[in-house]
């Protein structure tokens, strides 16, 4: 198969040779041809000589490379990294008996640049980036037959519906983590209906969550909350300000037998925390992307600061904060300056316990450190 060429300039090359797998359109010389938007592409240097494969974009970001080989991007390629992922999750121990909920996918961690497939039991979730990857949907949907899912569902990113590509799906999904239960809503939750790259995290708390009282602020459906109170936590009180997220939340209690100690709010965060009088032993604060594009990331830092400073303020001595930043374009560094500068303010001594991230599921390539994305702190107030 002859795919049309993409010049690279002079130079340009180099990140191509460490295996980066994106291309931005100012290092495009030239085309064979007008190129179509997801388009298959032949990357060579100045001298012609062959680079890569990808998907072309239209935009910045002019291509997301597939393979550094000469190779087709065929069927065969779909089937050869999507069992590969899935040996790769075996070996970490997903599906387990007390989890059945991971990324199986993780974009260029896994090799896929522009898609990110999620399980959720017997449900499988599509969710392409580029248009490459939303035209390659029939092939990935093949590929995900072969290794036995038999219900899968296509999540275009933004507002456009999700649809049932095969089998039946019409209601919520029960998955377990770590031994709990959670619904899960693929068709009209959140992302692709549940944030499953918490898992650690959520454990985490469950560890400390004994005898304590939890707000959990940007609940979604609870998983911080359940999670505690399975630990033994006093009561945890979840607040969002989405009423789907908040239902599935009072469901999810239930579900754990563990309704008679919690509590869903319905509010927006920040006004909350600054004027609520309650005091807790533990507060989770994992907010929404604050910034999605580095020209947003001066008032997403000052965001994570008011947050952060609201919720210092509402700890009990020796409290502990389980605050998150899942930006990309935040780094762990300008995160941590945000939340320091949070805790100057408060004028209370806080000291950090843990740096957490995202899960073995969602790996990163080395080659490619803009797929980590998910940091956070676990810090102790007093
Ligand atoms: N911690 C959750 C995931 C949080 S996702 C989990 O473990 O599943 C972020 C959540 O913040 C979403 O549920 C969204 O509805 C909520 N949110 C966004 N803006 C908010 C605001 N201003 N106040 C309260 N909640 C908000």
């Amino acid at each position: 198969m002859m795919y049309p060429w993409v010049k690279i300039n002079k130079g340009r090359e180099k990140s191509i040779e460490r295996f980066h797998p994106w291309v931005f359109s100012g290092s495009v010389h030239s085309a064979e041809r007008d190129l179509q938007e997801g388009e298959i592409v032949r990357l060579v240097d100045f001298e012609d000589a062959f680079l890569a494969i990808g998907h072309f974009l239209s935009g910045s970001l002019s291509v997301k490379i597939l393979s550094f080989k000469d190779i087709e991007i065929n069927q065969k390629w779909f089937d050869e990294r999507i069992d590969e992922a899935a040996k790769r999750r075996i070996t970490l121990n997903l599906p387990s008996k007390i989890s059945d909920t991971y990324r199986l996918v993780h974009a260029e961690g896994d090799g896929m640049a522009g898609v990110i497939i999620d399980v959720y039991a017997n449900v499988v979730v599509i969710q392409p980036h580029s248009s490459g990857m939303e035209q390659s949907l029939v092939l990935i949907v093949n590929s995900l037959k072969k290794i036995g899912f038999t219900k899968i569902l296509h999540k275009p990113v933004g507002k456009e519906k999700t649809e049932v590509l095969l089998g039946e799906v019409n209601e919520n999904v029960m998955v377990k983590e770590n031994g709990a239960k959670y619904l899960v809503d693929p068709i009209q939750g959140q992302k692709t209906g549940f944030f499953i790259d918490q898992r650690d995290n959520r454990h985490l708390l469950r560890k400390y969550a004994e005898g304590k009282t939890v707000l959990n602020v940007f609940s979604y459906t609870g998983g911080f909350s359940v999670s505690a109170l399975l630990g033994g936590a006093k009561a945890a009180w979840s607040l969002d300000s989405a009423s789907n997220a908040l239902g599935i939340c009072d469901e999810n209690a239930r579900l754990n037998n563990v309704e008679a100690k919690h509590k869903s709010i319905k509010a927006d965060a920040l006004p909350y925390l600054q004027n609520m009088h309650d005091k807790f032993d533990v507060i989770v604060l994992d907010p929404p992307a604050f910034a999605k594009h580095k020209r947003a990331r001066h008032n997403a830092i000052q965001a994570y600061r008011r947050i952060n400073e609201a919720a210092i303020n509402a700890l009990e001595n020796r409290g502990l904060l389980f605050t998150f930043s899942c930006s990309q374009v935040v780094t762990q560094q300008l995160f941590y300056d945000a939340v320091a500068s949070a805790a100057i303010n408060s004028k209370r001594s806080v000291s950090v316990l843990h740096r957490l991230r995202q899960p073995a599921d969602h790996p990163v390539s080395l080659f490619h450190p803009e797929g980590e994305y998910l940091k956070g702190m676990v810090l102790r107030v007093d």
